[in-house]
């Protein structure tokens, strides 16, 4: 099928990116020209920049119900906020203890960190196994928290299979147990409710393009108190804790994205839960021998994760890219090797169904027609391919 004039192209990868708003856009737009100064500075020009920053703080803080906005440190996006809570934490506690607990399905920014610190620093980690949906108990947690362990890092949501975890239960383990309790919510904020207070949450990972900000933006919030070592040293931008001139445009741009998101919150997750079941019931309905990866209900309001028995996600995003529809595939071939995503492998898939699957992940700027153009032109193509498998097989007899 050719993607002829007519054809609107679908974006349904918004778990590997989003587009800006143009609310977002228009807020930073002054601060590449006429707000440009150094935040440092101590002419109008900076103290027009700094203004501008802490007032993207506050706006975080509140999405998250921070307790001031001095707990939002801004970074430049999710892989560093993440590699800063688990360094940070490491390295500061590691006098105390040099165990840390994570799971097995956390982003490569947090399991390629925990590997790091067992390879270079004696750290010990373990990596809890989930079950069939993609879960970690917090009993699970609890016990696998032993005298020397320092650090748990457990995902908000699941950014492949979109299941959330139960992130206010491990907050009340941890602080239970003393132990200090970081969350990659990447994928959650602006997507479902977070709040670091009642979550009993220490350092939490978020970055601005997740939900409708800007690339190269994020922050990691850190409850008040906690002594966290450096991971960028220099100036003393964020009160010497992230040196680096500070992204301004980004930082305004992500400050608006989380308040326009908050406020959307309920509107947008409503909406999105009813067009992602109608996508995924559609789908089900319409193709044999599919399974839903994830947890059928508790699992982001945008995520759709599938498996099409005998034929190869990647083929299949190749012909949906060129049927207008842009997803993203559960294997790893992007990242040059041919196996299949860990998170597949840890809810029990076997290698040849997770090759099988597919991402379709929805933005706010998603409509029923985009819904109805993927139940149209998926059904063909999964036919297709099959087809072709099939007789791949039979000529290999
Ligand atoms: C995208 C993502 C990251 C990385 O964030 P960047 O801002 O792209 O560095 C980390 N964790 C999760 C769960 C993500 O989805």
């Amino acid at each position: 099928m050719e993607l002829n004039q007519r054809m609107k192209r679908i974006y349904l990868d918004n778990a590997a990116t989003t587009a800006c708003a143009p609310e977002v856009v228009e807020a930073m737009l002054p601060y590449f020209t006429e707000v440009f100064g150094n935040a440092s500075s101590i002419h109008a020009y900076g103290r027009e920049a700094k203004r501008a920053i802490e007032a993207a703080r506050r706006q975080v803080a509140r999405a998250l119900n921070a307790a001031i906005p001095q707990e939002i440190i801004f970074t430049a996006g999710g892989s560093e906020s993440d590699n800063w809570a688990i360094k940070g934490a490491a390295f500061s506690r590691k006098e105390k203890g040099r165990h840390i607990i994570t799971t097995a399905i956390e982003h490569h920014a947090v399991l390629h960190t925990c590997q790091w610190l067992e390879k270079q620093c004696g750290f010990e980690v373990t990596y809890l196994p989930v079950d069939a949906d993609g879960k970690v108990s917090a009993a699970a947690v609890e016990k696998a928290i032993r005298p020397d362990t320092v650090l748990v890092s457990v995902m908000a949501a699941n950014n492949e299979i979109g299941t959330l975890q139960p992130i206010a239960e491990i907050g009340t383990v941890c602080r239970a147990r003393g132990v200090l309790f970081h969350t990659d919510a990447v994928q959650a904020v602006g997507a479902i409710p977070l709040d670091v207070q009642a979550m009993n949450i220490d350092l939490l990972s978020l970055s601005g393009h997740k939900f409708h900000g800007p690339k190269g933006v994020g922050a990691l919030y850190v409850r008040k108190g906690l002594k966290l070592d450096n991971l960028i040293h220099g100036g003393a931008q964020e009160r010497g804790f992230r040196a680096g001139t500070e992204n301004l445009p980004g930082i305004v741009g992500m400050g608006r994205a989380i308040e326009l998101a908050a406020e959307r919150l309920t509107e947008n997750a409503q909406r999105m839960i009813r067009l992602r079941d109608r996508l995924i019931t559609g789908i089900m309905e319409r193709v044999p021998e599919v399974r839903l990866n994830g947890h059928p209900t508790d699992r982001l309001p945008n995520n759709c994760n599938l498996s099409f028995k005998y034929i190869e996600g990647e083929a299949l995003l190749l012909r949906l890219d060129l049927a207008g529809i842009a997803g993203s595939s559960g294997s790893a071939c992007t990242s040059g090797t041919l196996d299949p995503s860990h998170v597949l492998l840890a809810i029990g898939l076997p290698h040849a169904i997770a090759h099988g699957s597919l991402r379709l992940t929805l933005g706010a700027d998603t409509t029923d027609e985009d819904i109805d153009a993927v139940l149209d032109r998926l059904p063909p193509i999964v036919q297709d391919l099959r087809a072709m498998s099939a007789m791949n097989a039979s000529n290999m007899l």
